[in-house]
């Protein structure tokens, strides 16, 4: 997967904040006592590591890479590790929370986590990749472990950076030990439909959404923001279920075509293409990053980084139903603007969770040494989607408020009902 970022908007609200503000919102529905709230609120651990590594022309180097853990009432850590060159601390917090409300959610056993390393892999080599991932993995060998912590890909992570982590984790245990990452090669320990587990489970969401909304796939619109993992296979299976996909992105701009855009074809091309991008592709006509968001379409589907729909655009959205394949692309001070635009959002910790669940069935399967086939994958993952957006939709019309909200407030009376039976020890 190559560094893919849209063009910045400006208003940038710390995705930490933006979490919180939802957390609060549950919080106080949910009359959630002080001490809970302390407890849910902050991370069970944060670290910072220093990363040296020789780079190919002999020089040292030192990067600097983090794991939080927000929280592990549920069971061991989980969450992806992110490789950005403007990666802060505060952002890892915020998504490593968002992984503990997805994982509670989706009714996965895994408490939340996640990493990152500041870097830009556009500027690095295969060694000087493979370095940084071996160095990162064995400073955190006390924090991960298939008990303890697993991590998976996200941003500008893919299997081979996984398998580096399985081997160098294995080398020091001395053992094989497949379950301590997931998104592996298949040929290690990975599962099948791993890869586009995430895109998969989008598309299950949007045509469950849709159903609410009574769209018909065959006779709407879809508009997709980053053209990564999960924003070319959400695309093309939306694509293969009847939407007309009008417009995709990524760092290099939105490619609009009111025909519909060749999914397929563009998948082709980014592959083809030396720097895995869009750049130059001829099935759509240039718009920006801007333009792309608040086109006339049915359904939006942001799947690139945080901090994309903003009070400043989302007066201007057009869509009727948002589908966040991002972690945190919306603010939340975009979220009101949105609900009383009466646009359905999906939000993140339902819409983009196929990828956590297929993890977990991957963790599942190395521990058991036993496969599934590609049809079990796929059809546990749909049956655990729809449950999850059945529940979230229920839970937000049962408090009347957003599906957002409604998320938000299943996971966190969740994990604080798991915090109170397990009772603090200290
Ligand atoms: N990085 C993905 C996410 O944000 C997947 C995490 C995982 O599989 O553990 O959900």
């Amino acid at each position: 997967m190559s560094y893919k970022e849209p063009a910045p908007i400006p208003d940038k609200e710390n995705p930490f904040e933006s979490m919180m503000k939802r957390f609060d919102k549950a919080a106080e529905i949910l009359q959630l006592e002080k001490g809970v709230y302390e407890f849910l609120k902050t991370p069970a651990l944060q670290v910072i590591v220093s990363i040296p590594i020789q780079m190919d022309d002999g020089r040292i180097q030192v990067f600097e890479g983090y794991r939080v853990i927000h929280n592990y009432a549920l069971g061991p850590a989980k969450g992806g590790i992110r490789y950005a060159p403007d990666v802060t601390l505060d952002e890892v917090k915020a998504l490593a929370a968002w992984m503990t409300w997805k994982c509670a959610v989706m009714d996965i056993p895994f408490g939340g986590a996640k990493g990152a390393v500041k870097c830009d892999p556009k500027k690095l080599t295969k060694v000087e990749l493979e370095k940084i991932t071996r160095r990162y993995t064995a400073n955190l060998l006390d924090i991960i472990g298939p008990d303890k912590d697993i991590p998976a890909p996200d941003l500008n992570t893919d299997e081979q950076i996984m398998a580096w982590i399985m081997d160098t984790y294995s080398m020091h245990v001395r053992r094989t030990e497949r379950a301590v990452v997931t998104g592996k090669p298949l040929i290690l320990g990975g599962s099948p439909g791993r890869r586009e587990a995430t895109g998969r489970g989008v598309m299950i969401v949007t045509l469950a959404a849709m159903e609410k909304l009574k769209l018909n796939p065959k006779k709407s619109t879809a508009v997709v923001q980053g053209f990564g993992n999960v924003g070319s296979i959400s695309a093309k299976l939306l694509a293969e279920r009847g939407l007309k996909i009008i417009a995709i992105s990524d760092i290099t701009g939105g490619y609009y075509n009111k025909k519909g855009i060749d999914v397929e074809k563009a998948i082709q091309y980014v592959q083809k293409n030396p720097d895995r991008t869009l750049e130059g592709f001829n099935g759509g006509e240039k718009i920006t990053n801007e333009e792309l968001l608040e086109l006339e379409c049915d359904v939006l589907i942001p799947a690139a980084r945080e901090d994309q729909i903003t009070k400043y655009n989302a007066p201007r959205i057009k869509a009727k139903l948002i589908v966040e394949g991002a972690n945190g692309p919306t603010t939340a001070s975009a979220d009101p603007i949105l609900e009383d635009k009466g646009i359905l959002v999906v939000p993140d910790i339902v819409a983009n969770a196929g990828g956590v669940t297929v993890s977990y069935f991957e963790w599942v399967q190395d521990r058991m040494g036993f496969y599934w086939t590609i049809e079990t994958v796929n059809e546990r993952l749909e049956r655990m989607m729809l449950t999850a957006f059945e529940n979230v939709y229920n839970c937000a019309k049962s408090y009347n408020v957003s599906l957002r909200l409604g998320a938000y407030i299943l996971a966190v009376d969740k994990v604080a009902k798991t915090l109170k039976l397990r009772g603090i020890y200290g």
